[in-house]
C-alpha cells in the first residue's frame, strides 16, 4: 500500500510524518503534578518502546510540573517527546508552549463558540486567538496538535454541520487555515471518535479534503473511549488498522483504560500485522488438527520464550503441525518449525528445509541456533 504523503515536523529531536516510522505514542493517566509517578509511568512507557508521551495539563501547577518532569527525565539521560493536552484554557496553551515540545488543542473547546454566532464573528474570533496562538508556537519553535473529537464540536460546527465527518473536518479547516495563513505548518491533525465508522469516514474525508487543498499535514490516528479488555483491542485495530491499510496514519494511540502501558504492545501489534512497522518476532502457527505431529500449544510456548529475545528484529517464525498444508501456509516466513514425521522436526530457512527430521526434544534449541546465526552473519 501506499502511505500517505505528510510532511515531517519535529517533537523535540524526533521526526514524525514524511517518511518517519509510525510513531506509538499513549498519554499518562497520573495526576501529572505527581510529579514522581508521572516520571515512573513515562519511564515504564518508554521501556515499552513508547516514543511519544502526553499528559493532561489543566492548570499553571501542571504546567510547571511538566516542566520539572522534563527536566528530571533529561537528567535521567531520557529524551522523550512529551506532549501537553489542553483543553478549555487558551492561557494554559500558551503557558505550556514554554514546557512542552507540542500541545495538543481541541478546537471544539478552544472557543466556547456560541452556537448562534454568525460566521464573520467567528471567524475573527478563531483568528485573534486562535492566530495569536500559532505565532507563539511558531516563535517557541514548538509544533501542535488540534485535536477534533466528535464529542466535543463547538456549537457553531453542530449547528451548520452536525456531529458528523464533515462538521469535524470543517472545524478542523478552519483552524489549519488560520494557522498556514500565519507561515506556521508544525501541526498534526487528528479526527477522533469512539464509534469506529464514523473514525474511519472522518480521517478518510479529512485526508480527501486536506489533500486537495494541499494541507500535508500527518495525522494521528485513534479510537477515542475505546473501553477495556479485549473489545478496546478489537476497536483499535479495526480503527486504526482500517486507516494504517489505506496508509493514513503517522502515530497512533491505541486507547485503553487502566495502565497505559498495556496500550504500548497492542499498538506494536497493529503496526505489524499492517505490515507497516516490524518490530516483534511475528507467529504464525496452524490451529493443529488430525494430522498434528508434536504438541502445537505447548511447542509454540516454548518457542516465544526462546526467542523472545530477537525482538526487535522484526522475524517472522512458522510452527507448522505437518507439511500437507504447513509448508505452502507459511510462504513468507522467514524461519520455520514443522512437523516432519511423528516424534521429528524439520526446519526451514526462508522457504527452504535447511535440518530434517531433528528430534523434537533438539529441536527448540537448534531453532534458537539457526535463528542466532542468521542474525550475527
Ligand atoms: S498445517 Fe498440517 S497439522 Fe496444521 S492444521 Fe494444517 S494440515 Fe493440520
Amino acid at each position: 500500500m501506499n502511505r500517505r504523503k505528510s510532511r515531517e515536523i519535529f517533537l523535540g529531536n524526533i521526526g514524525l510524518g514524511g517518511d518517519n516510522p509510525i510513531r506509538v505514542q499513549s498519554m499518562t493517566n497520573t495526576k501529572t503534578e505527581a510529579v514522581d509517578a508521572s516520571i515512573d509511568q513515562i519511564k515504564k512507557l518508554y521501556d515499552a518502546g513508547c516514543e511519544v508521551v502526553r499528559l493532561a495539563i489543566t492548570s499553571s501547577a501542571s504546567c510547571e510540573a511538566l516542566g520539572y518532569i522534563r527536566s528530571k527525565l533529561k537528567a535521567d539521560g531520557l529524551a522523550i517527546p512529551l506532549v501537553a493536552d489542553v483543553h478549555f484554557s487558551q492561557k494554559i496553551a500558551f503557558e505550556a508552549l514554554k514546557y512542552a515540545d507540542k500541545v495538543r488543542i481541541n478546537p471544539g473547546n478552544f472557543l466556547h463558540s456560541d452556537r448562534n454566532l454568525l460566521s464573520k464573528a467567528r471567524t475573527k474570533n478563531i483568528a485573534n486567538s486562535f492566530g495569536a496562538f500559532v505565532i507563539a508556537a511558531k516563535n517557541a519553535g514548538k509544533s501542535i496538535r488540534i485535536g477534533v473529537n466528535q464529542g466535543s464540536l463547538d456549537g457553531y460546527i453542530i449547528k451548520n454541520f452536525g456531529r458528523s465527518s464533515l462538521g469535524l473536518v470543517e472545524s478542523a479547516v478552519e483552524f489549519a487555515t488560520v494557522a498556514v495563513d500565519r507561515g506556521f505548518r508544525d501541526m498534526v491533525f487528528s479526527f477522533k471518535s469512539s464509534y469506529v465508522p464514523s473514525m474511519v469516514e472522518a480521517y478518510e474525508f479529512a485526508c480527501q479534503r486536506f489533500d486537495k487543498i494541499g494541507f500535508d499535514f500527518p495525522m494521528h490516528v485513534g479510537v477515542t473511549e475505546a473501553g477495556d479488555g479485549s473489545l478496546a483491542r478489537v476497536k483499535s485495530a479495526i480503527g486504526i488498522g482500517s486507516l494504517l491499510l489505506k496508509g493514513i496514519g503517522d502515530t497512533i494511540r491505541v486507547s485503553i483504560t487502566g495502565d497505559p502501558v498495556n496500550e504500548i504492545g497492542v499498538a506494536y501489534e497493529i503496526l505489524q500485522s499492517c505490515g507497516v512497522r516490524k518490530t516483534m518476532v511475528e507467529y504464525v502457527a496452524c490451529p493443529s488438527c488430525g494430522r498434528t505431529q508434536f504438541d502445537i500449544e505447548k511447542t509454540l510456548r516454548a518457542i516465544k520464550l526462546a526467542t523472545s529475545r530477537f525482538y526487535g528484529s522484526g522475524l517472522k517464525i512458522a510452527v507448522m503441525g505437518c507439511i500437507v498444508n504447513g509448508i505452502g501456509e507459511m510462504g513468507d516466513a522467514d524461519f520455520g518449525y514443522v512437523g516432519g514425521l511423528p516424534g521429528r522436526i524439520d526446519l526451514y530457512k526462508a522457504g527452504r528445509c535447511v535440518k530434517r527430521a531433528i528430534d523434537e526434544k533438539d529441536a527448540v534449541n537448534e531453532l534458537v541456533a539457526l535463528i542466532s546465526f542468521g542474525q550475527e552473519s
